[in-house]
Order: structure tokens, then C-alpha cells, then sequence
């Protein structure tokens, strides 16, 4: 999922962050980045993404002419250590597709340990607060988040306080089984790693439970509310091949840019309900 901000691209004007940036790349991103991110992401993505243009993710297509690269990096051999997988946008089908369990003897394998290294790293690269696997081309169900005081201090403190974020170190769970632990939801803006630029509302329950197993194959439990409640449902989601589009107060779809702009008449109230 991705990061949410509002007001950094504010900061400065956009040429004079393009120009910046470029001369930035290979520093590290979290300090360096944020004043001079512009609108649409809450770092620039345009140094990053041309870093992973050189190889597409794993296709469910086996006609398709970068097939062998793709299966080679699904299976873990060939280039798997030369680059980080690209982020799946949506248009791909295969965001719509279920992933399948990780069975509990593949869990140790380099290749399980491999991709979530990836996810990882992608996450944070993009930079973003959750990543399932399918987002990078792999249809496992393998998820990863984690918020960081950093991120959440780019956001005004009134928005964090409703949305009742808070940091928590890096999650990965395997196999994540998500239940509501109560009825209450909350309308609030997300945003997705796989959706550029866009924003919409997404009612979510406020606490759930998440029951899975580590990257070390132990049972763990997560019991989450708020924000971080959001992003395992975000998650999870695209673990069923779900999408928030696919369940969004569609009247609410709008650019990064917009989201300041009033809520269309008959829209839902953002909030707890
Ligand atoms: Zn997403």
C-alpha cells in the first residue's frame, strides 16, 4: 500500500525537484528525498523506477515473449541478483488473480527467503507502507508492511491522529488469515503501489486479527487496529486478487493532486462510522 501524503510536493516546484533528484539517485532516499518529492508519490519515483525497467515480473501468460526471464526469476535462478523485481501496475491481470498458500516446506527454501528479501526491499524502495507478493509478479501468499515515525511525520498530524496510525516495525507473514474483530469501519483515502497517482476511499473494519506464519515458518498472530488494521486488509486483499479500486466509493477515485478538493455530493463522509 501505498504511502499517503498531501503537502510535500509543496515544498518546492516541480523543476527544481526533477533537477535535484536526478543528481540524487544513488543516495539514500529517506532523508534526502522527501522535501523535493512532487505530486503523486511520496517520494519521486522517476530515479527508481528506471532502475527496474530492464526485466518485467513474472507473467501468468506462457506465450509472452520475456516468459523465460520471468519464469527464471520466479524459480529463483539466473538475473534473480542482479535487480529488484518491478512493481506489477494495475492492467495486468495477474493482480486479479489468487495466490496460493506457501507450503510449509518451501518456507526455508532461498527462493521463499529470496522473494521476501525482494518484497522488502521493493517496499521501501518505492517507496510504500505494505507489498504482497503478487504486486512484484509472484502469485504466493506472502505479504510485507511496516510504518515508520518518518513516514508518518509527512503527514499532518490531524490526518494521522484519524486515521489512528502509528509505527510499527516490518511485518511478514505467509499464508495471512485476516477476520474483522468488530463491526466498526472507517472511510479514509488509500492509495496502492500498484495504482500511481490515484487515491480513493475504501471503507475498512477498524480491528482485525491476522493469524499466518513468519518468514521462519512460526505461527503468528496480529491483532491490529487503525491504520495498520487498513494495510493488512489492503494486503490481504491482494492476496485474493482484489484491488482497492475493485471496492472503493468509486465517486471518491480521484489524482493525488485532487485530493484536497471536496468530496463529490452524495460521497460518504470520511471518518470512523
Ligand atoms: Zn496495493
Amino acid at each position: 500500500m501505498e504511502t499517503l501524503h498531501r503537502f510535500s510536493h509543496r515544498l518546492l516546484p516541480i523543476p527544481f525537484a526533477e533537477k535535484c533528484l536526478k543528481t540524487t539517485t544513488n543516495t539514500p532516499f529517506l532523508k534526502t528525498h522527501i522535501p523535493i518529492s512532487k505530486p503523486g508519490s511520496f517520494y519521486p519515483k522517476p530515479p527508481f523506477n528506471t532502475n527496474f525497467t530492464a526485466r518485467k515480473p513474472y507473467s501468468s501468460s506462457p506465450s509472452s515473449s520475456s516468459s523465460i526471464p520471468r519464469a527464471s526469476w520466479f524459480l529463483g535462478l539466473g538475473e534473480k541478483k542482479q535487480k529488484s523485481p518491478d512493481i506489477v501496475k494495475a492492467g495486468d491481470p495477474v493482480l486479479h488473480e489468487p495466490a496460493r498458500e506457501v507450503a510449509p516446506d518451501e518456507i526455508g527454501s532461498d527462493r521463499i527467503q529470496n522473494i521476501i528479501d525482494d518484497m522488502v526491499k521493493v517496499m521501501r524502495t518505492a517507496p510504500g507502507v505494505g507489498l504482497a507478493a503478487p504486486q512484484i509478479g509472484i502469485p504466493l501468499k506472502i505479504i510485507v508492511l511496516e510504518d515508520t515515525k518518518e513516514y508518518i511525520s509527512y503527514a499532518p498530524k490531524e490526518e494521522t491522529k484519524a486515521q489512528d496510525r502509528h509505527p510499527f516495525d516490518l511485518l511478514v507473514i505467509l499464508n495471512p488469515k485476516l477476520k474483522n474483530k468488530s463491526n466498526k469501519t472507517a472511510l479514509f483515502f488509500e492509495g496502492c503501489l500498484s495504482v500511481d497517482g490515484f487515491r480513493a476511499v475504501v471503507e475498512r473494519y477498524l480491528e482485525v486479527e491476522v493469524t499466518g506464519l513468519s518468514r521462519y515458518g512460526q505461527p503468528i498472530e496480529i491483532d491490529a487496529s487503525g491504520w495498520q488494521a487498513r494495510i493488512l486488509q489492503h494486503e490481504c486483499d491482494h492476496l485474493d486478487g482484489t484491488l482497492y479500486v475493485d471496492k472503493m466509493v468509486s465517486r471518491t477515485f480521484r489524482t493525488v493532486e485532487n485530493l484536497d478538493l471536496p468530496l463529490a455530493d452524495g460521497c460518504p463522509k470520511l471518518g470512523v462510522r
